[in-house]
C-alpha cells in the first residue's frame, strides 16, 4: 500500500518542521498555518481517520491526547488556551486521509466553525 503524505513526513521522506516525535507519533508544523501556532500530531500507524480507530487502538489514542497537552505546553499555549481539532471525512473537511490532530493557538479563535 502506498504511504500517505503524513507517513512520508514521519519517515523523513518529505521534509517538515518537526516539533516532537516518539515511537508512536510525530508532530510537525502545518505548512499553511491558520494561527501563530498550528501543529499537526499524527500517529505513525496509518489510520485513515478517527472512525477507523478500534478498541485495540485505545492506548495509542490516549497517548495522542496526552501528547496534545504536552505539545501545547511546550508551544506556550497552556495559559492562553488552544484548540485541538480532528477533521473527519468530507463533511468534516478532512483533506489528508491519515488521522491527525490539529493543535491551534496563539490567538483568540472563533466558534462555531463554518
Ligand atoms: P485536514 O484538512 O485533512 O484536516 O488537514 C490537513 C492539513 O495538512 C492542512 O492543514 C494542510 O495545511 C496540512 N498539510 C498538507 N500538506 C502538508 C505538507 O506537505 N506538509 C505539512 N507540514 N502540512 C501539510
Amino acid at each position: 500500500m502506498e504511504k500517505t503524505l503524513f507517513q512520508k513526513i514521519a519517515d523523513r521522506e518529505i521534509p517538515a518542521d518537526l516539533v516532537y516525535e516518539d515511537d508512536l507519533c510525530v508532530a510537525f508544523r502545518d505548512i499553511s498555518p491558520v494561527a501563530p501556532v498550528h501543529v499537526l500530531l499524527v500517529p505513525r500507524k496509518p489510520l485513515a481517520c478517527l472512525s477507523d480507530a478500534t478498541p485495540e487502538d485505545a492506548p495509542l489514542m490516549a497517548h495522542l491526547l496526552l501528547k496534545v497537552g504536552d505539545i501545547a505546553r511546550a508551544e506556550g499555549l497552556a495559559e492562553g488556551g488552544y484548540r485541538a481539532v480532528i477533521n473527519t471525512g468530507e463533511h468534516g473537511g478532512q483533506t489528508v486521509p491519515h488521522l491527525h490532530i490539529h493543535i491551534i493557538g496563539g490567538r483568540s479563535l472563533q466558534w462555531p466553525p463554518g
